[in-house]
């Protein structure tokens, strides 16, 4: 299918690896010119490169913590104006609820919203302007079926989900389309890392860590970032023009909601 965003400009921030990649390569596929963002340079210059070379596209660069006023700043300076925008950061640390101090919620807040709405509120008017625009939010599936020890992410990605909710729906009529995209488990260094700690924490291997969570999945088995880049890209095509303020959830089934 022909996405019809062949040309068009997009920042694609925390994409140096996982589904900020995924995410990335789908877009480049579809003939985007990026931006995108991670705090290792090195990394994110080969992720740049190797993304440029294999999709002839121009791919661009720009290190920092994107949840930084200074971050931001690097990135909205080095992208100028955009018609796409693929917000994502690291997520907070899990936790019992009576652990976390009034800062660990700032840093959440800061993190995995404040950051998404400066950047919405810096590239979104832009959009209006010329009337084409997407948006992508990466959230989690913790929006819709919160997780107990993710509390900091849940508090964080609830608030996000809230302002998109209200603010997808004014911008709409300026053909700017403003959505989230919530993953359950995908097969990326996070989930090596949350396995690798059940791991330790139970006495078993990894394997045996990861092969216990697929079996709660309906798929058995862990999405890749690819798939969650082909919706994303999906998301931001033109097709997408009657998509407004959705959650849409790839979590192989995982959460068993209706609706
Ligand atoms: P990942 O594999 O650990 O990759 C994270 C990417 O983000 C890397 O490129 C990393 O590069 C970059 N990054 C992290 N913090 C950053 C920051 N402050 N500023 C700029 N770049 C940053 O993680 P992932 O699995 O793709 O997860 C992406 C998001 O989805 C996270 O918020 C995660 O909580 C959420 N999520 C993931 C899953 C899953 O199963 N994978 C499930 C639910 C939710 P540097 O380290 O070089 O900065």
């Amino acid at each position: 299918m022909d996405l019809g965003i062949k040309g068009k400009r997009g920042l694609v921030c925390a994409a140096s690896r996982g589904l900020g990649r995924g995410c990335a390569e789908a877009l480049a596929g579809a003939g985007v010119d990026l931006v995108i963002n991670a705090r290792d340079a090195g990394r994110l210059e080969r992720t740049a490169s190797e993304i440029a070379d294999r999709f002839g596209v121009q791919v661009t660069p720009v290190a920092g913590d994107i949840t930084t006023d200074q971050g931001r700043e690097a990135v909205l300076q080095a992208l100028g104006q955009a018609d796409i925008l693929v917000t994502n950061a690291g997520g907070p640390p899990p936790g019992q609820w009576t652990d976390w101090s009034r800062d660990d919620f700032i840093a959440a807040i800061d993190a995995n919203m404040l950051s998404a709405i400066a950047l919405m509120q810096a590239l979104v008017p832009g959009m209006m302007e010329r009337g084409w625009g997407r948006v992508v939010n990466i959230t989690s599936q913790s929006v819709r079926a919160p997780i107990g020890v993710l509390g900091l992410s849940n508090t964080a990605r609830l608030g996000l989900t809230g302002f998109v909710a209200g603010m997808s729906r004014q911008v709409a009529a300026s053909g700017v389309c403003v959505n989230n995209l919530l993953p359950g488990i995908h097969a990326t260094d996070r989930a090596d890392s949350l396995d690798e700690g059940v791991a330790k924490s139970q006495d078993i291997t990894i394997d045996e860590a990861r092969r216990r969570r697929e079996a709660t999945i309906p798929t058995n088995s862990y999405g890749q970032a690819q798939d969650f880049g082909a919706t994303c890209a999906f998301m931001c095509s033109q097709h997408a023009r009657f998509m407004v303020g959705q959650n849409i959830l790839l979590d192989g089934g995982a959460s068993n909601i209706s609706v």
